[in-house]
This record gives structure tokens, C-alpha cells and sequence, in this order.
């Protein structure tokens, strides 16, 4: 072991946040040893702003408690630590740890439970790697390298305290956390773990709990690393572990949302790891639209299902939380709604709590070529930047527009698809998706009609005659038939039963339908059950 002079290494008190000192100084007065170590230390090193500091002593979690009383809470089963507050911040406090016990690993070696207290020497030990393993003291001016972990450091290496294949077994997230921080801090990786970063290994993620895994995700997409660890992910078969549904590619769409993210960070803005969890999994999220809606679901109710279904699917891996999940189903189903909105809905639309998430997902398909989002990603930037009568101008041009290619769909129901939104299905990493929304190009009343036109005509290839009307005939021309209603219920008939309308009656009314068709008619209700209440 040596100590080395913090000074000398650049480093110095006035570095540190006033709730570490705080914490440090509170348990060196009450006879405890007390250092910063881990990240805190390393990254101050670096000369990076470490994002938190983690604090390790001498005194047990409830002697910790005693120290602090009501500012500390103990945590963890399988790892106990102390949670210090201090004005506004939290300092996570370990104690020093020894070996665990035999009976507290699984059969394959992994720890489950890491309660046994020990020296500092055992603790370095038990550290992760060289470079997370220094210990500094500010007050005495030290820093504690057991394993010239500085030169580490200076060499730029992230090498395993102790045998790598022993260590990723005791705790194979581990791995994630290699890739983690050879992102973060652009190191090499030691060849003796590159040696054993086999796919084999990467399985053992899946004995860990879900939401440690969805933990660690966290870390990573918020780290401001994203865009360098998702291809390190893929290099060392840890994505497959943590996201099993998605195709483990770079897509455009995931590099943007990548870019997006960690520039957001690095400008200080605020950032959901759900949302890059929506970005990932739109791709299978499109895909199982596809098939429910392939198998009859309507449109509306296969986005609902699907959207349960793939994040169930993903939860398997990373435990979603229910706010998480929420978000991310929102994001998504409001796709359709901008892409398409209905002009009156659109003032209230911008003032949906999840309208931002919606409109970012949106404005970044755009940004990659997705020919389904049709321009509105610019419009709704647009819509946003502008005075209220500048915003009902827009509405009425959109809803001009909108009328227009109701019109054009209309009179040309079975029109291949414009140039637009078929181009490069095979090669854009959106095909899955264009291909399952073209179905959507067709207006909805346009495809009604034509099934009801195409129906009809079905029928009378068949030659069925008026007498025997069809169910499904029948669903297909509600909106007709509602038309006839109003007529039989002023005439006060009271038949429930599906009558045929005359062919000729329609042909009067425009001669749109050619075919016979059914007709419901309404039954007036029975107002003697109905309570109508007092007055
Ligand atoms: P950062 O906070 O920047 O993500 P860090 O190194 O501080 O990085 P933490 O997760 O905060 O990482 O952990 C603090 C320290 O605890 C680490 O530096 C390491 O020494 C130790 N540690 C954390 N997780 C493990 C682990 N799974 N196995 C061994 N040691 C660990
Ligand atoms: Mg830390």
C-alpha cells in the first residue's frame, strides 16, 4: 500500500461538495476512519466533474445511524449502506466490507447477499477495479493506493481487482459496468477481460434481478455516454441481455436519440430514461401493431395492445416501473394524434402533460427521413413558436389540407401509395414500420367505403339475394343505415329485426350503393324502467 500526498496529485478540499465534507468531518469527530472513494475520486483525477461522492467507513450502518439519527436511513438488503442527507444533498455511506460467507452465494458463484463487515484492506479487495479503488482522507490531505491503481489511472486501463472470470461471477453486472465506464471515460479495456467478454458470459445478466437491470440501464442512458456504450453493448453481447427484443443494430433512429440524449446532458438539461426506452422499442412496438392488426384487431385497440404487450415482453429483462411504462405508451400513442390531428383537438393537444415527450419522439423520426410523420414534426415546432391568431391560421390551413387529401384518398381509394411513403422499405431500418403503417393511408372513411363497395359487390357476385342480408354487410354500412333510422323511429315502428332497405330508395338518394342492403332499424326503449330522477 501507499499513501500519497492529495496535493500532489491535484487534488484538494475545495474540490469536494460541502455534504461530503460534512458527513466526512461528522464521523472523524465521532472516532470513525472516514474516505471518499470509487468514482468520486477517480474522476477528480481525470479532472471531471464527478456526479456524486460515495463515502466509505469504519463504523457499521447502525453506528452510522446513531452518528446522524434522523438525517441517515440504512438501505439495501443484499448490499446494507447508509444514506446520509445533508442540506439538500444524499451521500451514500458503505462500511468496510470482508469476503462474503460460503452460504451467501448462489451455485454459480454470484453473491446474493454482502453484509460482512471488515477492514479497510479487505475492503480494496473487494472493490471492482484498480481504477475505483482509491481511497482519500481531505481532512488529513491522503490518498490510499493499495494497488498502483494511479498508474492505472495515468495509463488509462480499466483492469479487474483479482481474477477477471472469478469477479464477473460473483457479479456478472459487472460487465455493464465495464462498458459503462470504458465509454465514460474512453479507457482501454484490459486484455484479461477482453479475453474472457465471451457471449457465454454476458448470459449470466439474465440471473440478475430486473430491476437492478433497470437500474443500471438508468445509469447508462443518463450518463452522457450513450451514443459510445450502445456499440460497446453490442461488441460485447450484453444487449441481447437487456433488450432481447430489439435487433441489436445501430439504427438512425436509436443513433439520434443516443446523440440527442447525451448532448442534452452535456448542455445540462433534464433528461427521461424512459424516453430512450420508447425510442428502442418502437421498432418491435410497430411490428407487433403490424400483426395485431394483421389478425383484426382495429387500429386504435392493436397501438393499446401492443404497447402492453412489448414493454411486458421488455419487463422480463429491465423492470419497467408503472410511471416509466405510462410514458413511454403515451409517447407512443400519441404518435397518430400529431401526425394526424383534428383541428379542434389541437389547441388542447399541445397542453397534454406528455405532449413535449410526444412531439420530441415525432420531430426525431423527422429528423431521420421517417416519411410517415408527413412533415408534422417541422409543423408542430412551428405550431409551437407562434401568437395565438398565427396558431388559428394554421389550423385552418392544416384543415384545408387535410380536406384536400381526404378528397384525393376518396376518389382514388385503391391508389398505390405516393413514391413518399413507400421508398426504400428493403434498406431503411424503418421498413418494419413504414410497411405496417401504410395501411393508414387510406383515409378511414374511404376505406370504408371501399370495403362496403367491395363487400357489396362480393355479395352480389354471389348472388344473394336482398332477403338474405349479410352480418357483416350489415357492420359495414352502420353509417348508412343510421341515416334510415330517423325516418322508421318517427313512424313509431318497434321492429327490432334487421330488415332489407329497397335498392331503388337509395338509387333515388344518389344511387351511391347499388347493392341491396340491410337496415337495422331502432327500438324505441322502454321509458317506464328508466328513473329519469327529480326536477
Ligand atoms: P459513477 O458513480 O461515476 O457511476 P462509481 O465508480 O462511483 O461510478 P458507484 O456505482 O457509485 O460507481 O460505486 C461506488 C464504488 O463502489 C465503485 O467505485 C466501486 O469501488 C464500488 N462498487 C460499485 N459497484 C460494485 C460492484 N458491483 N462490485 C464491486 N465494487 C463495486
Ligand atoms: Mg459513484
Amino acid at each position: 500500500m501507499q499513501t500519497l500526498r492529495a496535493s500532489k496529485l491535484g487534488l484538494n478540499p475545495s474540490l469536494l461538495s460541502p455534504a461530503i465534507l460534512d458527513v466526512l468531518t461528522t464521523l472523524t469527530d465521532a472516532g470513525f476512519d472516514a474516505y471518499i472513494v470509487g468514482g468520486g475520486v477517480r474522476d477528480l483525477l481525470l479532472g471531471l466533474h464527478p456526479k456524486d461522492f460515495d463515502a466509505v467507513t469504519n463504523a457499521t450502518p447502525s453506528q452510522i445511524k446513531s452518528v446522524f439519527g434522523k438525517r441517515c436511513r440504512i438501505i439495501g438488503r443484499r448490499f446494507e449502506l447508509a444514506h446520509v442527507y445533508s442540506g439538500r444533498d444524499m451521500i451514500e455511506v458503505a462500511t468496510f466490507r470482508a469476503p462474503p460467507n460460503r452460504p451467501n452465494t448462489t451455485a454459480s458463484g454470484m453473491v446474493t447477499r454482502d453484509n460482512v463487515w471488515g477492514t479497510i484492506q479487505q475492503d480494496f479487495v473487494r472493490r471492482d477495479f484498480t481504477i475505483n479503488s482509491l481511497y482519500y482522507q481531505p481532512m488529513k490531505g491522503q490518498v490510499l493506493d493499495f494497488c498502483h491503481a494511479i498508474d492505472d489511472i495515468h495509463a488509462r486501463v480499466i483492469r479487474f481487482l483479482g481474477q477477471p472470470a472469478l469477479r464477473f461471477e460473483e457479479d456478472p453486472v459487472r460487465l455493464l459496468r465495464i462498458l459503462r465506464f470504458a465509454a465514460k471515460l474512453q479507457f482501454q479495456i484490459d486484455p484479461d477481460i477482453l479475453a474472457v467478454l465471451k457471449p457465454s458470459l454476458a448470459e449470466r445478466l439474465l440471473e440478475v434481478s430486473p430491476h437492478r437491470l433497470y437500474d443500471e440501464s438508468q445509469k447508462m442512458f443518463s450518463g452522457g455516454y450513450l451514443a459510445r456504450l450502445l456499440p460497446l453493448m453490442i461488441e460485447h453481447h450484453a444487449w441481447p441481455m437487456l433488450f432481447a427484443d430489439i435487433p441489436a443494430k445501430m439504427t438512425a433512429f436509436i443513433q439520434r436519440a443516443a446523440d440527442n440524449t447525451d448532448s442534452r446532458i452535456a448542455s445540462g438539461k433534464s433528461i427521461n430514461p424512459a424516453f430512450f426506452y420508447a425510442v428502442l422499442l418502437w421498432q418491435p412496438f410497430m411490428q407487433r401493431v403490424q400483426q395485431l392488426e394483421q389478425s383484426g384487431l382495429p387500429t386504435h385497440d392493436a397501438w393499446t395492445q401492443a404497447g402492453v404487450d412489448v414493454l411486458r415482453r421488455q419487463q422480463r429483462h429491465t423492470a419497467i416501473p408503472r410511471y416509466a411504462e405510462m410514458f413511454i405508451r403515451e409517447t407512443w400513442e400519441l404518435q397518430p394524434r400529431l401526425i394526424q390531428p383534428k383541428a379542434r383537438q389541437i389547441p388542447s393537444l399541445v397542453t397534454l402533460p406528455r405532449f413535449r415527450a410526444a412531439f420530441d419522439f415525432l420531430y426525431l423520426r423527422e429528423q431521420i427521413g421517417d416519411p410517415l410523420v408527413a412533415g408534422m414534426g417541422q409543423w408542430w415546432h412551428d405550431y409551437q413558436e407562434m401568437s395565438t391568431d398565427q396558431r388559428e391560421m394554421a389550423i385552418r390551413s392544416l384543415n384545408r389540407q387535410q380536406l384536400r387529401q381526404h378528397r384525393q384518398a376518396a376518389s382514388q381509394p385503391n391508389a398505390v401509395a405516393p413514391a413518399i411513403w413507400s421508398e426504400s422499405i428493403d434498406s431503411d431500418p424503418l421498413a418494419v414500420m413504414t410497411e405496417a403503417m401504410s395501411t393508414d393511408l387510406e383515409s378511414r372513411s374511404a376505406r370504408r367505403r371501399r370495403v362496403r363497395r367491395e363487400k357489396a359487390q362480393a355479395l352480389q357476385r354471389e348472388g344473394k339475394s336482398a332477403t338474405q342480408p349479410d352480418r357483416a354487410v350489415q357492420t359495414a354500412t352502420d353509417v348508412d343505415v343510421r341515416l334510415d333510422t330517423s325516418t322508421e323511429t318517427e313512424s313509431g315502428s318497434s321492429d327490432d329485426k334487421t330488415m332489407p332497405v329497397a335498392a331503388p330508395r337509395r338509387a333515388a338518394r344518389g344511387g351511391r350503393q347499388e347493392a341491396t342492403l340491410p337496415r337495422r332499424r331502432r327500438r324505441p326503449r322502454d321509458l317506464s324502467t328508466v328513473f329519469m330522477g327529480p326536477y
